[in-house]
């Protein structure tokens, strides 16, 4: 049997390339961590001066540090995020929270600052991605780099019990109870503003969809929403790599 922590380690590795495979992560920008259970520290997306881009992110760079960024960083090999903050603070501060992603998609920027509102104008097309509009997505108005536990407190008070923050000419923050789970999140949240910007280019406007129809959409559980997801995109991301 692998080990749970191990495992979590390439998990928040997967979890990386699947997210810039889908256009979430271009570049070198974006990290993922996950809490490592019952201890006051994280598997952390780190960068070394090797660094490649998120896309090619090797298990090595997930690196073991506390929620304030000291750890294993393989003599000093490896440097933590600049917005390690976002992770750590969010880990003190909700105990529920078992994986943390910092991403700067460009669709969900544009809702951002244009202010587009992200509304569940679809239904069964993506329920969870429908339920995150139903239940509302908390908007972070500042746009400054989150080097420092006083510059993420903010922004965890804005988004309080959500699973979700728009950080308004910046990026996103994602929280769930697994890695799993958080990258299915994000992967639906991106749709969601996908769409949005797609709708609003048509220059027509799309109305809500109708309270009876939204209580014709059943919840169909974590394996069908996020396991079987996760699945498909870590055979996706595996497929593309061979290649
Ligand atoms: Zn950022």
């Amino acid at each position: 049997m692998a080990d749970p922590v191990d495992e979590a380690r390439e998990k928040v590795a997967l979890s990386c390339r699947i997210l810039a495979m889908e256009g979430l992560a271009e570049g070198i920008l974006g990290h993922v961590s996950a809490r490592i259970p019952d201890r006051d520290e994280m598997w952390i997306r780190c960068r070394s001066q090797q660094e490649q881009g998120v896309r090619y992110t090797t298990v090595d760079a997930i690196r073991r540090v506390d929620f304030n960024g000291k750890g294993s960083l393989m003599g000093e090999q490896y440097e933590v995020p600049k917005e390690l903050a976002i992770h750590g603070e969010i880990y003190k501060k909700r105990s529920e929270v078992g994986c943390v992603i910092h991403a700067h998609p460009g669709e969900a920027l544009i809702c951002g600052i244009t202010d587009l509102e992200l509304r569940p104008i679809f239904g069964a097309f993506n329920i969870p991605a429908m339920r995150l509009a139903l239940a509302g997505v908390p908007v972070f108005p500042r746009s400054f780099l989150v080097t420092r536990p006083e510059l993420a407190a903010p922004m965890i008070d804005i988004m309080g019990e959500k699973q979700i923050c728009l950080m308004r000419g910046h990026g996103i923050t994602v929280t769930g109870k697994t890695v799993e789970e958080a990258t299915v999140r994000a992967l639906n949240f991106n749709i969601l503003a996908t769409t949005t910007l797609q709708v609003a280019l048509t220059g027509r406007k799309a109305p809500d969809i109708s309270p009876e129809d939204i209580a014709e959409l059943p919840n169909l559980g974590s394996t069908f929403n996020d396991l079987w997801v996760w699945r498909y995109y870590a055979r996706k991301v595996d497929q593309v790599d061979r290649r």
